[in-house]
């Protein structure tokens, strides 16, 4: 049997470690469980510099996620590391999550209110991940050698847009954008020449390393992103129709009453790493509104 804590939180992103850090700042009992072996979400896939942080110029992503590490500790909030969510369910007054822990451990954790701050994966549509087709954006897309190769990038949003600048000065010979639509900011779409982009539908093999009828040294998918939600739950949580859940935009909290979403897994304002610690203030202060409330007499 599990001591009951104030909240779970799921994710140890920007989103979850926020939440997780003003809960445990505000006073109440915390656990934040992550499946990876240490907080920092995506940040630690990025090796770029993040210059959209207003307070951390000249930054990476992985500074970024080294700084959420050291925040957590100097706060003290507990961590379960290695701790990937598999169920949720509704026990007692609040919730029963099931996590697989590495050597086929199982650890049950009950909180009166759960976080969901699992964030993302880069979609793959139809496409293997190997030696030359890389998945999203991240630590792979970053370190590859392009020089002297032709790439090509499929793909019309910011990051596949974004990436060709990246490739380009990596050395590559030649990057090619192939978008059915082109979908990226016109800051980074001004950046690649109208020759390196074809619009329209495309047919692209995986196996051949091949993009309508030709060969390139190296594919790039960028078809964007599906929320990590795949655990299953015990109760409904209403969602958009690519999968994102849906929240209150003042507190976060789902559909089910004393489930919260923040972050990138939710229908949200843009996905980025502010707007994500946003969410982690909001739900840790309508949690505190909650459990304070529910404490009174009478
Ligand atoms: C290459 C790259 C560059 C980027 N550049 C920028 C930038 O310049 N500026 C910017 O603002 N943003 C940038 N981002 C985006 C930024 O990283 C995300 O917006 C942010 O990390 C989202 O935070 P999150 O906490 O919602 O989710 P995530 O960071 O995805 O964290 C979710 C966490 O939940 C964990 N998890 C998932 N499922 C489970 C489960 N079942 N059980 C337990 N744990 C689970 C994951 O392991 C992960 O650690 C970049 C991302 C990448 C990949």
């Amino acid at each position: 049997m599990s001591e009951m804590k104030d909240a779970l939180v799921i994710g140890a992103g920007p989103a979850g470690a926020s939440c997780a850090l003003w809960l445990e700042r505000l006073g109440f009992s915390c656990l934040l469980a992550e499946a990876r072996g240490h907080a920092g979400g995506l940040l630690n896939d990025s090796p770029y510099r993040n210059d959209w942080i207003v307070t951390q110029p000249g930054v990476t992503g992985i500074d970024l996620s080294e700084g959420i590490g050291l925040s957590l500790a100097a706060a003290g909030v507990p961590m379960l590391l290695g701790a990937r969510a598999r169920k949720a369910e509704r026990f007692g007054d609040g919730f029963r999550v099931t996590f697989d822990l590495p050597n086929d451990r199982v650890r049950e954790i009950d909180a009166a209110r759960l976080v969901i701050a699992t964030g993302v994966q880069p979609r793959s549509g139809p496409f293997r991940a190997s030696e030359r087709v890389i998945i999203g954006p991240g630590h792979r897309a970053a370190t590859y050698d392009y020089a002297g190769k032709s790439v090509a990038i499929l793909g019309g949003g910011d990051n596949a847009f974004e990436n060709h600048g990246f490739v380009k000065r990596a050395g590559a010979r030649e990057v090619h954008i192939y978008a059915r639509t082109v979908r990226a900011s016109g800051v980074f779409a001004a950046q690649v020449p109208e020759a390196d982009i074809s619009t329209g539908p495309f047919e692209a093999d995986h196996e051949d390393v091949r993009v309508n009828g030709r060969i390139y040294d190296v594919i790039l998918v960028m078809f964007g992103w599906e929320p990590a939600s795949f655990f299953e739950t015990g109760f409904t949580l209403d969602r958009n129709p690519a999968g994102f859940f849906l929240t209150d935009f003042q507190t976060c909290e789902t559909s089910a009453p004393g489930v919260f979403a923040i972050g990138e897994v939710t229908a949200g304002r843009h996905p980025c790493v502010v707007t994500a610690m946003s969410d982690g203030i909001a739900a840790a202060k309508a949690i505190q509104r909650q459990l304070e409330r529910a404490a009174l007499p009478g």
